[in-house]
């Protein structure tokens, strides 16, 4: 079960929003340490998905060779 798929098992819409919030600060901060980490070079650490609307790793999309980025444009986990 992805951290995703646990916020939303979570049933009360409070405790749903908080813990949306806490794994989005979470998401950013690993798009900022990777981006950190990979240098200038790498031009997206980040896809956006259409889905779920989501700012991802780009980790988190399958490969697609026949797309202009490589990359499934929807996340793994709305696919
Ligand atoms: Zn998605």
């Amino acid at each position: 079960m992805s951290l995703q798929e646990l916020v939303g098992s979570i049933a009360d819409p409070v405790e749903r929003e908080h813990a949306a919030s806490v794994f989005r600060h979470a998401v950013a901060r690993r798009l900022r340490a990777a981006e950190a980490a990979s240098g200038p070079r790498i031009i997206r650490a980040a896809k956006r998905c259409p889905s779920c609307r989501t700012e991802k790793l780009v980790a988190e999309f399958g490969r697609n060779g026949a797309r202009p980025d490589g990359l499934q444009s929807v996340c793994r986990a709305c696919r």
